[in-house]
C-alpha cells in the first residue's frame, strides 16, 4: 500500500492548514531553472543580491571557534538584546528596555510569534491592501480573520485613517502596519502615522509594526518614523519588529527580533522556549558585530538600490499599458498591469513560459492587477528582464 494512503492525514484548522509561501516557492523555483543553464531571468528574490559584510561573518566564524555553539537564552544574548535596545532607542527614538526585546529565528517568526501570542480565536486584524503575503496567514493560523483595507498608489499605497475607520470590524483586535511596505515601497508620513496611533488608542487595537526595510529609503530628507516613537501610550500597544536580513544582507542567518511591551514579550519568550528555543547562538555573534561594528555597507546598499529602483521605474514608465508608482522604499516596484486584461497569475505565468521571466504575481498580496518585481538585482539584469515584460506586454 502507498504509504501516503495509509495514515489519518486531517490537518488542524490553523497551522495545519497554510498555503506554502509563494515569494520563497517561486524565487526557489526561479534559481532552479537558472541553475540548470535555462535563458530565464527572475526577478522575484525578496532579498538583497549582496553577500553578508565581511566583518560580521568573520564574528560568527570566531565565535564557532571558540565554542559559542550551545543554548542561549529563548530570547537570546543578553549583550545582544541591550545592543539591541540601544539601537532602538538611539536611532528610533523608541523607549525601549534590553527585557522588551525578544530576538527570534527571522522577522518572519517575529511576526507570527506577536500575531500568536495575542490574536484569539474570532479576532479580527486589520491589514492595508496590498500585504505581504504572510500576514493572512499568520493571523488566519491564530483562529483569527484578516480584514484588508485598500489603498491607493496615489496615497503611495498607505492606509488612511478614514479608510481604517471605515472598515474596522467588531471585534477589531490589531493592525498590521508595514513600512515601507513589501510589495509597494510605500512609505507612511509622520502625519498619517499621529493619526493612526490615535485611531489605534481610540479603538484599543494593538499593533505590529513591520519596520524591516527601515534602512532602505530612497527620497533624501525623508527618513524612517516608527510608529512607536510617537508617545508612550501607542508605544505602550505596539510590537516593532525588525531583523537583520535586509539592511545587511543576512536573509539565510534567520536573526529577527522585536521590542513588544513587557507582558507581551513575557508570553513571545514562553512560546519561544517551547518552540523554537533560541535563535542561533553563532549567528548572534555575528549580529552583535552587525549593530556595533561600521555601517558603511549598509549606506552603500542602499545608494545602489536607489539607482536600481530609478532604472527600473523609468524603464516600466516606458511601456505602453503599464502604470506605475516609484517606490519611496524597500525594493520593490507594483506595476498595474490590468489594461492588458490578463489577471496577474496567468500574466506572469505567460511571461515565464513565452519571455522567460519570472516575477512574482500581485495576487497573493491582494492585488490580481500587479506584478511584484524585485530590483535586488544588478543593473544589467534589470534592463534586460524589462526588456523582456516590455517585448511580452507589446504582443498582448
Ligand atoms: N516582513 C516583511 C515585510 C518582509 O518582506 C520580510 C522578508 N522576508 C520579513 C518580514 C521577514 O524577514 P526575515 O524573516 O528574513 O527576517
Ligand atoms: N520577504 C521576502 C519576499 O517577500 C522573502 C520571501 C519571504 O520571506 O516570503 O519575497
Amino acid at each position: 500500500m502507498n504509504s501516503e494512503n495509509s495514515g489519518n492525514y486531517e490537518f488542524s484548522a490553523g497551522l495545519g492548514s497554510l498555503q506554502p509561501s509563494l515569494t520563497l516557492g517561486l524565487t526557489q523555483k526561479a534559481k532552479e531553472l537558472i541553475g540548470r543553464g535555462e535563458d530565464v531571468l527572475s526577478l522575484c528574490a525578496g532579498e538583497p543580491d549582496y553577500d553578508t559584510p565581511e566583518h560580521i561573518k568573520q564574528a560568527a566564524v570566531q565565535a564557532l571557534a571558540e565554542g559559542d555553539t550551545k543554548y542561549t537564552p529563548s530570547s537570546g544574548r543578553p549583550d545582544l538584546r541591550q545592543a539591541i535596545a540601544e539601537k532602538l532607542e538611539q536611532e528610533n527614538g523608541i523607549a525601549c528596555r534590553a527585557g522588551q526585546v525578544i530576538v527570534s529565528p527571522g522577522a518572519k517568526f517575529s511576526v507570527f510569534a506577536a500575531i500568536a501570542v495575542l490574536c484569539r480565536p474570532g479576532d479580527r486584524v486589520l491589514v492595508p491592501s496590498p500585504y505581504w503575503l504572510s500576514y493572512p496567514e499568520m493571523i488566519r493560523a491564530a483562529g483569527a480573520e484578516p480584514v484588508f483595507v485598500p489603498t491607493l498608489a496615489e496615497n503611495d499605497f498607505c492606509a488612511t485613517v478614514d479608510c481604517l475607520e471605515s472598515c474596522l470590524p467588531e471585534r477589531a483586535r490589531m493592525l498590521i502596519l508595514n513600512t515601507p511596505s513589501n510589495p509597494t515601497g510605500g512609505i507612511y508620513q509622520k502625519r498619517e502615522l499621529e493619526r493612526i496611533a490615535e485611531f489605534a488608542l481610540r479603538h484599543d487595537l494593538m499593533v505590529v509594526a513591520d519596520e524591516i526595510y527601515e534602512k532602505l529609503i530612497y527620497e533624501e530628507g525623508s527618513g524612517h518614523i516608527s510608529l512607536a516613537a510617537l508617545g508612550k501610550d501607542i508605544a505602550a500597544r505596539t510590537m516593532t519588529v525588525n531583523g537583520f536580513s535586509k539592511a545587511y544582507s543576512m536573509t539565510g542567518w534567520r536573526l529577527g527580533y522585536q521590542c513588544a511591551p513587557l507582558p507581551v514579550a513575557k508570553r513571545i519568550d514562553a512560546l519561544q522556549s517551547h518552540t523554537t528555543s533560541n535563535p542561533t547562538s553563532f549567528a548572534q555573534a555575528g549580529a552583535l558585530a552587525a549593530l556595533r561594528g561600521p555601517q558603511k555597507s549598509v549606506e552603500g546598499m542602499r545608494l545602489a538600490f536607489k539607482e536600481r529602483r530609478d532604472v527600473i521605474y523609468d524603464l516600466l514608465a516606458e511601456i505602453p499599458g503599464v502604470k506605475v508608482h516609484k517606490p519611496g522604499g524597500a525594493f520593490y516596484i507594483f506595476p498595474d498591469i490590468s489594461s492588458f486584461g490578463l489577471d496577474s497569475m496567468t500574466f506572469s505565468e505567460r511571461l515565464l513560459e513565452e519571455e522567460k521571466l519570472a516575477v512574482v504575481p500581485g495576487f497573493p498580496f491582494g492585488s490580481n492587477d500587479h506584478l511584484r518585481l524585485s530590483y535586488a538585482y544588478g543593473l544589467d539584469t534589470i534592463r534586460r528582464a524589462v526588456e523582456r515584460l516590455a517585448a511580452f506586454c507589446a504582443k498582448l
